[in-house]
């Protein structure tokens, strides 16, 4: 059998029809140097050591499977479990990724890493390889989010970034993006763009994945070892779709396992309410790459909305809208309510509190179960929710009305 891996992408970031790179002349010769710096590196015995290491003494992986028994019961139905990306160091599964791509920037030659961020969770894995690398940090981050996360805020200053606020548009991930590649073009000789999901121009959505591959592989034959056999379905949260790439590419050549994108329904189905994109959106161009697009009626991209600010942007990875459109994984959406009780019913009967990001893929767990009985449902959770215990609490209480 070739593996799904092996032969996707195309060698020029092509997902099938999504994908590619369509970049400003002046970041033209900046990502034919990332490209073949990673094409490189991805072979290099000292890189895969020294990023073992790192993942193991530095990160504190592998990170744990935990069989969810508390609420299995309280489900009835499926059995519940969940890969723990909370417990990786930072508190999410980005430190994947941005460990990995502080080492391609010092085996570049870089002196500086720079990115958007969204909750503010990239930012804070960012810095934090930055300072392990003992490289500068540059972090571009929307009003709304720097009010609603501003203990990350705090972090990443604390871990010696310097937060570039974004005032413009949306003043969201978004426009955080915008911001980002704009100040990048000044300094690409000397920095690394270190982009925080599976999207931007090839070779991003390709090796971001890769780096949260582990994820997959970890999860795979910690589920093994526990059950003797393969989960029936593997659920994610979908924003710009890292840590669901990450573990379904460990499932992606086992066809019994069925595939689980949760998108972020927000308040409604609205154009402007929601950002889950591949359930409504349409093909198109953002930040460089060819995807699906939630658009206005002027073709741009919209609004989007969502309790979750990880989740909040208008495209996704081009390889969700590749697995969407070849039909191997199945996405449906979780709106902010169903997340709200997911992130309490998490917190109350397992003692997890999960990022509010996370608590979308619990809340699909939760409203699959029943209709599943005897099978296994395997959750990715992304992240560990203190980020969000503030917000949550000032607006909703303590849960015991939903
Ligand atoms: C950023 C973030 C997400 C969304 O990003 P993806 O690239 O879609 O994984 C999900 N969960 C947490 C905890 C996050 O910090």
């Amino acid at each position: 059998m070739t593996s799904y891996l092996k032969t996707t992408p195309d060698k020029d970031g092509w997902f099938g029809s999504y994908g590619g790179a369509m970049l400003p002349p002046p970041l033209e010769p900046h990502f034919k140097e990332i490209r073949e710096a990673y094409a490189k590196i991805s072979k290099s015995a000292d890189f895969i050591a020294e990023l073992r290491l790192i993942r193991k003494h530095f990160q504190g992986r592998p990170t744990p499977v935990s069989y969810l028994k508390n609420l299995s019961a309280l489900c009835g139905g499926a059995q519940i479990y969940a890969k723990r990306e909370d417990l990786n160091h930072t508190g999410a599964h980005k430190l994947n990724h941005c460990m990995a791509e502080g080492l391609l920037a010092k085996f570049m030659g870089k002196t500086k890493l720079m990115a958007e961020t969204g909750a503010g969770q990239h930012g804070v894995a960012l810095a934090t390889a930055a300072a392990y690398f003992g490289m500068e940090c540059e972090i571009h981050m929307g009003e709304i989010d720097i009010a609603k996360e501003a203990p990350n805020v705090t972090r990443m200053k604390l871990l010696g970034a310097t937060v570039v606020p974004v005032s413009f548009g949306g003043r969201s991930l978004k426009e955080a993006v915008d911001s980002c590649f704009q100040s990048y073009i000044a300094q690409a000789d000397t920095a690394l763009f270190a982009i925080g999901s599976v999207v931007g121009p090839h070779p991003f959505p390709r090796m971001v994945r890769d780096f949260q591959h582990v994820i997959g592989v970890e999860a795979r034959e910690q589920f093994l070892e526990m059950t003797g056999e393969l989960p029936d379905m593997v659920a994610a949260c979908v924003g710009g779709g890292s840590n669901a790439m990450g573990i379904f590419s460990g499932f992606i050549d086992d066809a019994s396992v069925g595939l689980y994108g949760v998108e972020p329904l927000g308040t409604s189905s609205n154009l402007g309410d929601h950002a889950a994109t591949i359930s409504f959106g349409e093909d198109g161009d953002i930040h460089g790459f060819r995807t699906l697009v939630l658009k206005d009626a002027n073709g741009e991209p919209a609004p989007v909305h969502t309790v979750a600010s990880g989740l909040d942007y208008p495209g996704v990875g081009p390889e969700h809208a590749h697995l969407h459109k070849i039909g191997r994984v199945h996405y449906t959406t979780a709106d902010d309510k169903e997340a709200l009780k997911a992130f309490y019913a998490l917190s109350r009967h397992e003692g997890i509190i999960p990022a509010l990001e996370s608590a979308h893929a619990v809340a699909f767990a939760m409203r699959e179960a029943a209709a599943n009985p005897g099978r296994s449902i395997l959750i990715n959770l992304s992240g560990r929710g203190d980020k969000d215990i503030d917000y949550v609490t000032q607006t909703y209480g303590f849960g015991t009305d939903l």
